[in-house]
């Protein structure tokens, strides 16, 4: 399966990714957390990253699309991959579907993680207090909610109009959000 996980910060992706990964033998692609380890490990990317991750920007395209088709090219990846935090712009999108288009290949499903902007932010701010993000601030956190809503959102629509969108309600306990998505996710599987 080739997945797009899409929703707002705070929403849970990178908690359903893991399970979800883990159900369908498909690698994790996460930008954020590949993003966060080459800052960590001090690369030349991470150092040009940095800035725009602290202050809950994007990072530019020509850094993450390379870092992303990269990641896709590796062997595990072949026969399907999980996509979280990437596409996060109309561009990404566009570049995403020349890379699946030279190679055959198409998504079968997106994501749609959904939760109100209150349980967002809650969620984002007592991760920071646990885990010590340093884009997990309250400034940073509203920079990062508006950047989806500006540069993200977009994409719903653009998915939705080639009828790959299922939303999945984020609200509610871990494990019952993580059925919802199972139970989307299992149709389409005994679908192909
Ligand atoms: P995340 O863990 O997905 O919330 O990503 C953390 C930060 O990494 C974001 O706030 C951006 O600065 C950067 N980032 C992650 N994915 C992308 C992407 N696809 N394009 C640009 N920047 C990204």
């Amino acid at each position: 399966m080739r997945l797009i996980l899409l929703g707002p910060p705070g929403a849970g992706k990178g908690t359903q990714a893991a399970r979800i990964v883990e159900r369908y033998g498909i690698p994790h692609v996460s930008t954020g957390i590949l993003l966060r380890a080459n800052v960590q490990g001090g690369t030349e990317l991470g150092r040009e990253a940095q800035a725009y991750m602290d202050r809950g920007d994007l990072v530019p395209d020509s850094l993450v699309n390379r870092m992303v088709f990269d990641r896709l090219d590796s062997d595990d990846a072949r026969d399907g991959f999980l996509l979280d935090g990437f596409p996060r712009n109309p561009d990404q999108a566009a570049e995403l579907d020349r890379y699946l288009d030279e190679r055959g290949l198409s998504l079968d499903a997106v994501l749609r993680f959904d939760a109100s902007p209150d349980v967002l932010q809650e969620r984002i701010l007592g991760r920071a207090r646990e885990e010590g993000r340093s884009d997990d601030t309250e400034e940073v956190v509203r920079n990062r909610l508006q950047v989806y809503t500006t540069q993200t959102a977009p994409l719903e629509a653009l998915y939705a109009a080639r009828g790959l969108v299922y939303q999945v309600d984020a609200v509610g306990e871990i494990d019952d959000v993580t059925e919802r998505a199972f139970a989307v996710l299992d149709d389409l599987d005994g679908a192909a």
